[in-house]
């Protein structure tokens, strides 16, 4: 057979002889569409065929491969009796035997007296060897297609091993010679394999097996090259130059001389780099990265006195309702003594408020308007959008990013913010396309929480503490992992934990879940901000970012559920007002050696970076929280513990050479890992 053409790489699975609409559908399944699917489905094991195994040697329940002469065909008339195939050689004898098969298709691949090379599961019954449907049959002249170690891949219903192998083999014995994308000294000092060797080592040797092998090391850092190179694109296309601004910021300086507290030097550190940046005549592209409590809105609103003072107008978007409210309450405060028109526009924000808000965002009566994703509709358009600042932004991918680069529009400064801390290992693979600014410590004046942990089965000795709380007037969340009881996993229920909280504390508690909309989940919210409640019970839906400062007891069930990142963004919720705030972990069983070091890394540390880096090491990286949207979806083979240093030596290198992603060896590349769209997306 001819070599693949190129392009038949990127095409349907149907352009592959034999793959017809039935089994392009199974395939689908399987989520192979393009040829190149197939070669990203990687064995995950193997199946030796390849020796021949004299019949008195054979070993039950193993596949095997024997060479015998056909004595005999027995067809019995009697139905449900399976058909017999006699079989012998100089080593013994073996029945072969069939359920429903035809017998002139039997008669055929099996002519009495010839020799057959037969491949399948080796049975006993009725004290004699047998093979029940075997795999392959074959005259001897085509043993050797039999005769291999065959990968072993994981198939699904309407395909199996040899239907499979018809297909592969079409590819990966096919491979056209692809133009490198990297320099040659690269692949030679990594000792990596051309791109087409590595492919096939992938699929027909035991590297497929061992992460750390060198064509699965290439593989995955093919993976992350692409992503580097998306980001880097991105990066080009979002930081051009804007119209320049000149700049004062005689208001921020004036808020900064009202506030109660002074900046922590990270604060300051990032607020400079933040006027840089609106300084200079590119655009800011830049994310905040601090952990919760340590200070990001006022840093947000400093920025946006800067903007304002400029005559340019800003947008804050944050994810939700109450947080949007939040913030603009705090704008109110804040901006109080200037002349900083500011507004705010939710999704409940009633029409006749709706239609002046958007007027005078048009008319550029309003410098800033703060809100939900409702700010980005198709209807509002700014008259001199400067800046736009995007709150708790982790769910984003960089397709998102890309688009709110395009509706801001080439004038308009982008800052967003995140509370999840990323390990470092992760950062330029998730975050490259951009600048990133951390803020690395607490206000001062913060307390430490005290994170305590407890066996469920003292839960008794905890009433008469949270009475003690709710009548100094203080707030409790109680979180729970799940909302129903499940007969298959023995979490806790947030629904049947309410009914025994609000026995003890009628009236007095709350209960908010997935389940609920968001309307109903805002009211309760509301409610517990109001200190109407004073139990909020609750699954991990708490929203990010919430400022309750009233509440400073957290007690979290099942806390060996969560993931330590978790965990500690969920005592981030306590503690953020004046009192001291306190985090009780719950367990039901006596705890794994592990468990109980991940506790002890969540007493000692409060630091979001530190506890996102331990986690990752001990219990992967699709634990984190919030990743699970944007990170982990972005690899499908690299691993940021496994293959760390990968993901630094990919940095490094793209660093040092000159890209231009529109040459067709990367285009190749990007198409492989589907990234491909995302560049062309951007493209004006
Ligand atoms: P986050 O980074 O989680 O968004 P916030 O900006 O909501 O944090 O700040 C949390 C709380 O800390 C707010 O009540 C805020 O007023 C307060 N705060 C911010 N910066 C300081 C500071 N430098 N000193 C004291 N308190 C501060
Ligand atoms: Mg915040």
């Amino acid at each position: 057979m001819n070599l693949l053409k190129k392009d038949i790489i990127f095409s349907n699975v149907n352009k592959l002889k034999g793959v017809g609409k039935q089994l392009s559908k199974y395939l689908k399944n399987k989520k192979i569409e393009k040829v190149k699917d197939i070669l990203l489905n990687l064995p995950y094991s193997e199946t030796d065929r390849s020796k021949i195994t004299s019949l008195n040697k054979l070993e039950i329940g193993k596949i095997q491969t024997i060479r015998v002469i056909v004595k005999k065909l027995n067809f019995p008339r009697v139905r449900n009796l399976p058909n017999k195939i006699i079989c012998e050689n100089e080593s013994g004898k073996i029945e072969i035997v069939y359920f429903n098969s035809r017998e002139g298709y039997l008669r055929k691949i099996y002519p009495v007296n010839e020799w057959v090379v037969i491949s399948g599961k080796i049975g006993f019954f009725n004290k004699k060897y047998q093979m029940s449907n075997p795999d392959y049959v074959s005259p001897l002249e085509k043993e050797e297609y039999v005769k291999q170690v065959i990968p072993k891949y994981s198939l699904t219903k309407g395909i199996n091993e040899k239907k499979y192998r018809l297909i592969s083999d079409q590819v990966i014995n096919n491979l056209p010679d692809i133009n490198e994308w990297y320099e040659k000294n690269f692949l030679k000092k990594n000792n990596f394999l051309t791109w087409k060797e590595n492919i096939i080592a992938l699929h027909k040797s035991k590297d497929n097996q061992n992460k750390l092998s060198r064509s699965y090391k290439r593989l995955v850092f093919d993976e992350i090259f692409a992503n580097l190179l998306v980001l880097s694109e991105n990066r080009k296309k979002i930081k051009k130059n804007k119209q320049n601004k000149y700049f004062k910021s005689i208001i921020a300086k004036k808020i900064l001389e009202r506030l109660p507290f002074e900046l922590t030097k990270s604060q300051k550190n990032v607020l400079e780099e933040i006027n840089l940046d609106l300084k200079s005549n590119t655009r800011m592209f830049r994310i905040i990265q601090g952990d919760v409590g340590s200070g990001k809105t006022i840093v947000s609103l400093l920025t946006i006195a800067n903007v304002v003072e400029n005559k340019q107008q800003c947008a804050f978007m944050a994810p939700t309702e109450i947080l949007a409210k939040q913030h603009f309450h705090l704008a109110k405060k804040i901006f109080i003594g200037t002349n900083i028109k500011i507004d705010l526009l939710t999704g409940k924000t009633e029409t006749k408020k709706r239609k002046e808000i958007i007027d005078n965002i048009r008319n550029g009566d309003l410098d800033c308007i703060i809100g939900t994703h409702s700010l980005f509709q198709k209807k509002i358009d700014f008259k001199n959008l400067g800046l736009a600042i995007i709150d708790e932004q982790h769910k984003f991918g960089v397709k998102q990013r890309s688009e709110l680069a395009k509706k801001g529009g080439d004038n308009c400064d982008l800052l967003l913010m995140s509370a999840t801390p990323i390990p470092r290992t992760m950062m330029m693979s998730l975050y490259g396309d951009m600048d990133i600014s951390k803020i690395l410590e607490k206000p001062a004046k913060r307390k430490k929480i005290i994170t305590l942990s407890k066996p469920e089965k003292k839960i008794n000795e905890l009433w008469s503490f949270i009475k003690k709380q709710i009548n100094i007037n203080n707030q409790v969340f109680w979180v729970c992992p799940l909302i129903k009881e499940s007969s298959y996993l023995d979490y806790s229920s947030a629904k049947s934990k309410f009914d025994t909280i609000n026995k003890k504390f009628p009236g007095k508690v709350g209960l908010i879940h997935g389940a609920l909309n968001k309307v109903e989940k805002e009211k309760i919210l509301d409610s517990f901000l109001k200190n109407e409640i004073s139990i909020l019970v609750s699954t991990t839906v708490i929203e990010v970012g919430i400022d309750f400062p009233n509440a400073n007891l957290i007690i979290i069930e099942n806390a060996n559920k969560f993931g330590l990142a978790q965990l500690h963004q969920l005592r981030g919720r306590v503690g953020r007002g004046d009192k001291q705030g306190l985090c009780i972990l719950l367990f039901k069983e006596s705890l794994s050696k592990n468990a109980i070091k991940r506790i002890k890394i969540l007493k000692e540390s409060d630091d979001g970076f530190f506890i996102a880096e331990e986690d990752m090491r001990l219990r992967g990286f699709g634990d984190i929280a919030g990743y699970q949207q944007s990170g982990s979806k972005n690899f499908r083979f690299a691993d940021p513990v496994t293959h760390e240093d990968l993901f630094s030596l990919a940095e490094k290198y793209i660093k040092n050479i000159n890209i231009n992603v529109n040459e067709s060896k990367y285009a190749f590349l990007l198409k492989l890992f589907d990234k491909a769209e995302i560049i062309n997306q951007n493209i004006d």
